[in-house]
């Protein structure tokens, strides 16, 4: 059989998953290459403690390299600036590189434009990467020497909701160590309609849970907000309202990334990749997609426009479905599809000492199953995960 060239872009849950499945479900009889451009996984998850100096990157992070090169898998480390369905070719500054198969896993662009004065360099900060991580850092730090009101929050938009509720709870958790809880108003605003609606239409008993712990740590929650600007002194909401703050972080939108945008019908209108339930472009079938990177609609209407938290895994799923089938594509044999809706809802929430377990049997829609186990012991199987999954994918199990 004529050796195939099997691209992957970007290399953190989903890219990373995709290239090792790949291999291992190709063995040597087909080229795998993986273009990124950087050759460090990240662990994001472990970002919602960086601002408090409780990690630094070389703790949540490796380098792929070595990795792959023990696998016989091609890796190059350059930003893609553009794709060329047509031709079958991934653009970088230096050089095309020609595909048979394409597997794009690139993540997200972090949308700070669409409000005025939001993000690092403007008036917040950002969870969202290792260098606005460093930056909330900063902040932080700062905030402890004259501390006033902070303002925590999940922009129009939004999908990544967990994350912006983990940080206002360590931040939370931060201030009671720091003897300023009773000193310092804590703030929460979002897109959601009701708390713990996370992108995914809520969750079992979540929004009783929550409402009970924002009140047990006198945090106030603004729902269904529109962010006008994000200033110096505060957050402004369409609604009249203004939040004064003296730490702000807020998680934007996210949209696909540039060269996506770029290449005229590979994505959607915010850059995101329209896929079948087997992660295959619609148009170009040579084209996968999986994590972030895939367009997931809504889970439904909204009174402010909230997203689909494509959270780690998922992304993985995604990812092992993708490679099955480019591998299925290539040997003739049949597809597999696993619809985002119905792949397992598995995340741990940290608060800081304690935390929740939240499981059910799938994402969107209505579930059979789906529980939330609050207590310092999800605190506990956070680290524990955290170590586990580093510790694994540090040695190629995905
Ligand atoms: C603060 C925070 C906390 C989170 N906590 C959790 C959690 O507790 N549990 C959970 O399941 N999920 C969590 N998530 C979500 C999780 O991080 C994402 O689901 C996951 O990162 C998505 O993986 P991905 O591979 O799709 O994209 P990413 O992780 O964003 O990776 C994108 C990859 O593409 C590469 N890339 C980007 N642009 C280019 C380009 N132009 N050229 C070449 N390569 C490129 C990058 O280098 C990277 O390798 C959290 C997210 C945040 C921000």
């Amino acid at each position: 059989m004529e050796r195939k060239n099997i691209v992957v872009v970007g290399t953190s849950f989903a890219g990373y998953t995709g290239a090792l499945e790949l291999k291992e479900l190709l063995g040597d009889k087909h080229n795998i290459t993986v273009v990124a451009n950087s050759h460090n996984f990240v662990f994001i998850p472990s970002l919602i403690w960086y601002p408090f100096g409780l990690r630094d990157e070389k703790d949540i992070s490796f380098d792929v390299r070595p990795i792959y090169a023990s696998k016989g898998i091609s890796f190059i480390e350059e930003a893609v600036t553009r794709f060329d369905p047509e031709k079958k070719l991934v653009i970088t500054p230096t050089q095309e590189i020609p595909y048979d198969y394409l597997l794009i896993a690139t993540g997200p662009k972090v949308d700070f434009d669409m409000i005025p004065g939001l993000g690092p360099h403007k008036n917040s900060h950002s969870i969202c990467n290792v260098g606005h991580a460093e930056d909330a850092r900063k902040g932080w730090e700062e905030f402890l020497k004259d501390p006033g009101p902070i303002v925590i929050g999940a922009a129009q938009g939004a999908a990544c909701f967990g994350a912006a509720y983990e940080f206002l709870f360590n931040v939370r958790y931060q201030l009671k160590k720091h003897h300023l809880q009773d000193k310092v108003k804590l703030s929460y605003v979002t897109a959601e309609p009701f708390l713990a609606h996370f992108g995914i239409g809520g969750f079992s008993n979540g929004q009783t849970m929550c409402e009970k712990m924002f009140k047990m740590y006198d945090i106030d929650w603004y729902t269904n907000a529109t962010i006008e600007e994000v200033k110096p002194d505060g957050v402004q909401l369409k609604d009249g309202t203004f939040l004064p703050s003296r730490y702000t972080m807020i998680i934007p939108r996210f949209l696909g990334i540039d060269a996506i945008r770029n290449t005229p019908g590979l994505g959607n209108a915010n850059g995101f990749i329209e896929t079948d339930d087997g992660y295959r472009h619609k148009v170009y079938p040579e084209i996968y997609a999986a994590g972030v990177t895939v367009f997931v609609p809504p889970a439904g209407e909204t009174p402010v426009a909230c997203g689909v938290p494509k959270t780690g895994y998922p992304s993985e799923q995604m990812a092992k479905t993708a490679a099955h089938n480019i591998k299925a594509a290539i040997d003739g044999t049949e597809e597999k599809t696993m619809p985002f809706s119905m792949i397992h809802a598995y995340c741990i929430m940290d608060t800081g000492n304690m935390g929740m377990m939240i499981v059910g049997d799938h994402m969107l829609g209505s579930r059979h199953l789906e529980f939330i186990i609050p207590g310092p012991q999800a605190h506990w199987a956070k680290l524990a995960f955290e170590k586990y999954f580093l510790y694994s994918r540090k040695h190629a199990h995905v």
